[in-house]
């Protein structure tokens, strides 16, 4: 986690936004909206100020969001979370999935994820001392394998560790592989732990399917998400888990000494949030699907080899067909090159497994439309 300087190393987010910042490049290196989400969720965190939601809220989360996270899961999934056992109010996933890896995950446990990784389960894995044990997604369509699953999991493993709709690469898992992690945690006596923070940003009429719909996973099965991306808020961190209620405790018994509480004001305007109609889910989607498509036609014009991520903020660019074999350096120089940043894939992935992901880059593409039309100008321009 540190650097050969001994200094924290600054995330390849915040490396890749302090260089948009630097060079006044467009900034589709970190995946956040440069909007504002819905002006009743907003309106909502003002009032909570005003009206004085201001103290400790209630360590499980004021149950206000937890009733409005167990409403969603029955509306969106049909599935039945009691809001004072099963749910948890967090900092955002981001501590969602620390507490409960530090919760569950003992000196040299294994867990197994889907590589390319979000930067913070390999940090999180090795802060609990565990062992990150990756089951590769490979281009052109990222898919996981359950093969590879098999032979990823066995009596070492503690935790298989999802995300779908999957950063960095726009995958979806399907619910056959959904079923074999279920199937494999019961049988090696391991948990599986989703991360669904993409859950409503979905394209091409998919839907989402969270693991703890199928056969099995009650108890085995711990999901987590988060308000940042569903309403535009990354900045609140507010996030949760459902699990069952012996889960949900071991997980609370962490969260409760890394930040105790977070977040007041904010949570009666999630809540707020989560009870937006059907409308609202589906209109982020769809207007998210617009910005991707957009963005994908101009790295396409722009000669990249373009994947179609199912959802999520994220886009995979092969430069391969521009003559590029180093995309760490190419993202370097983009910004000069053509005032834009991107995140280069490998960033995402072990040291020692790059090998297959050298040329691409991640492009945010949750971003204004004449933000992304800007983008894909300056790329034909500079390709
Ligand atoms: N998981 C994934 C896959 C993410 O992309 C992100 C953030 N973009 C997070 C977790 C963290 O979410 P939060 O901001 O709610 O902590
Ligand atoms: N999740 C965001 C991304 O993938 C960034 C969050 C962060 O900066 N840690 O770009």
């Amino acid at each position: 986690l540190l650097g050969d300087d001994g200094r924290a190393r600054p995330t390849i987010f915040a490396e890749m936004s302090a260089l948009a910042a630097a060079t006044g490049a467009l900034n589709l290196g970190q995946g956040f909206p440069d909007e504002d989400g819905p002006a009743e969720v907003l309106e909502e965190a003002r009032a909570a100020i005003a009206s004085g939601i201001n103290q400790y809220p209630p360590g499980l989360g004021m149950p206000v969001l937890r009733e409005a996270v167990s409403s969603h899961q029955s509306r969106f999934y049909g599935l039945e979370v009691d809001p004072d056992r099963e749910v948890l109010v967090t900092a955002g996933a981001t501590e969602a999935l620390a507490a409960t890896l530090l919760a569950f995950v003992d000196r040299g446990d294994e867990v197994v994820t889907l590589e390319p990784v979000y930067d913070s389960y390999a940090a999180v894995i090795a802060l609990a001392a565990g062992r990150h044990v990756p089951v590769p997604l490979t281009a052109p369509d990222f898919r996981a394998d359950p093969d590879a699953l098999r032979a990823a999991v066995t009596d070492r493993t503690r935790i298989i560790l999802l995300n779908s709709p999957h950063n960095p690469t726009g995958a979806m898992l399907d619910p056959a592989f959904l079923d074999l992690a279920i199937e494999l945690a019961h049988r090696h006596d391991a948990l599986v732990v989703t991360d669904e923070v993409y859950e409503h940003l979905v394209f091409d009429g998919r839907r989402h399917v969270p693991a703890a719909t199928r056969p099995g996973a009650h108890g085995r099965v711990i999901s987590i998400s988060s308000a940042g991306k569903t309403f535009s808020t990354t900045g609140w961190k507010i996030g949760w888990i459902t699990a069952a209620p012996e889960l949900r405790d071991a997980v609370l018994a962490v969260k409760q000494f890394l930040t105790y509480v977070n977040g007041a004001p904010f949570q009666p305007a999630v809540a707020r949030g989560l009870a937006l109609p059907d409308s609202y889910f589906l209109d982020a989607a769809s207007t998210l699907q617009h910005k991707r498509d957009l963005l994908s036609d101009g790295l396409r014009a722009a000669g990249f080899t373009v994947s179609r991520p199912s959802g999520s903020y994220f886009v995979i660019a092969d430069a391969a067909p521009l003559g590029i074999t180093d995309a760490e350096r190419f993202c370097r120089l983009l910004p000069e090159l053509a005032g834009v940043v991107g995140v280069p894939l490998t960033a995402f992935v072990h040291p020692d497994r790059r090998a297959p992901y050298r040329s691409s880059v991640r492009f945010a593409f949750c971003k204004r439309v004449e933000v992304l039309e800007e983008a894909a100008r300056r790329l034909a321009d500079a390709t």
